[in-house]
């Protein structure tokens, strides 16, 4: 039984706008949005997202807030301006380049010290029914394990400190171990705050992992986390997530959608927690577009609690999520698959 089905709403600055999409996404059978925050969002449209949520509060459907870019938290599509004002906190990869994500680090005690400043500043204003922690990683290179990230200053120190050696450039299993364990503590602190403000349920998503062994560049580690388990087994976990979008991108197949969405229901399921199972509807090729509501029943049929797609009308102005296929074919088939459910 699928308890929640949700749209990702990255919404707009025309209030007006957002209370038609809003009303389109109730109709398609939605019970949910996963309405983005990131500093502009925040720092300059503020008003069209408080719209959004008491427009979605109007219509009956939860709304969960993701830090989408804020801080460059999780996303390096959304603008932010924390790494303009602090070009220190940057991401590096073992290798001393800038990561391009433009992500900031986790190990940056002052960008950490921020975040959670932000969670109890923003969390309250938004009241949400839960909180999505969307995709925290180190950045990821193509020559993963050989490139790898982050070796900027508070990552050395803080290596040296517990390991007491240099960091090396090589990945080796302290190195491994460390950004997991980094990736940990900064997540259990954030989350523990929003908990303590109001923030509602925290759904944590964590990218899949190949262990197929044939791609190890998406393989254990390639963004900070070999194991979900600690994670899944965090208190303040109340929800596990994942998102294997097998159809394009992430480069993987059927198998590695099926690998990724058994393992995350039956670990989810070890702690007693609902499993939410994110399906793409961007980033489709053409003719491939029945391959979403496919993957929607699949996810329904093998015990997903809860269902996630990415995102409201397959994202029609996302250049960036253009893989030649058809959004709004891509769309109907979420409308079709959520109506079945
Ligand atoms: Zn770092």
């Amino acid at each position: 039984m699928v308890a929640d089905k949700n749209v990702a709403y990255a919404g707009g600055w025309y209030p007006h706008h957002n209370d038609q999409d809003l009303e389109e996404i109730k109709a398609a059978g939605c019970t949910s949005i996963n309405m983005t925050l990131n500093e502009s969002d925040w720092y300059v449209f503020r008003a069209a997202r408080e719209r959004i949520v008491e427009k979605a509060r109007e219509l009956g459907l939860k709304v969960y807030l993701n830090w989408h870019g804020f801080g460059a938290f999780a996303s390096y599509i959304q603008s932010t301006r924390y790494l303009l004002e602090n070009p220190a906190a940057a991401q590096y990869f073992s290798n001393g380049v800038r990561s391009t994500e433009a992500m900031a680090c986790p190990n940056n005690p002052e960008f950490a010290a921020w975040m959670e400043e932000r969670v109890r500043e923003i969390t309250p204003h938004f009241a949400p029914d839960g909180v999505f922690w969307d995709e925290p990683h180190f950045s990821s290179d193509s020559n993963f394990p050989n490139v790898w990230a982050c070796r900027c200053a508070s990552c050395q120190e803080g290596f040296s400190r517990r390991f007491k050696r240099a960091m090396p450039t090589q990945l080796d299993a302290d190195v491994r171990q460390f950004r997991q364990d980094s990736l940990l503590i900064f997540l259990t602190r954030l989350l523990r705050a929003s908990k303590e403000v109001g923030g509602g349920e925290n759904v944590l998503c964590l990218m899949p992992l190949d262990e197929s062994g044939n791609h190890p560049a998406s393989g254990p580690g390639w963004y900070g986390v070999d194991d979900w388990e600690p994670f899944v087994a965090v208190p303040e976990v109340d929800v596990f997530s994942t998102d294997p979008y097998w159809i394009h991108r992430h480069g993987g197949d059927w198998e590695y959608f099926e690998h990724n969405t058994r393992k995350a229901i039956e670990l989810a399921h070890k702690y007693d927690k609902p499993c939410q199972i994110w399906v793409q509807s961007i980033w489709i090729p053409p003719k491939r577009e029945p391959d979403v509501k496919r993957t929607i029943l699949t996810a329904a049929e093998m015990g997903a609690d809860m269902l996630a797609v990415w995102s409201f009308l397959g994202e029609p102005g996302g250049t960036l999520y253009d893989w030649g296929g058809d959004p709004a074919l891509a769309w109907q088939n979420v409308v079709e698959a959520y109506q079945e459910l």
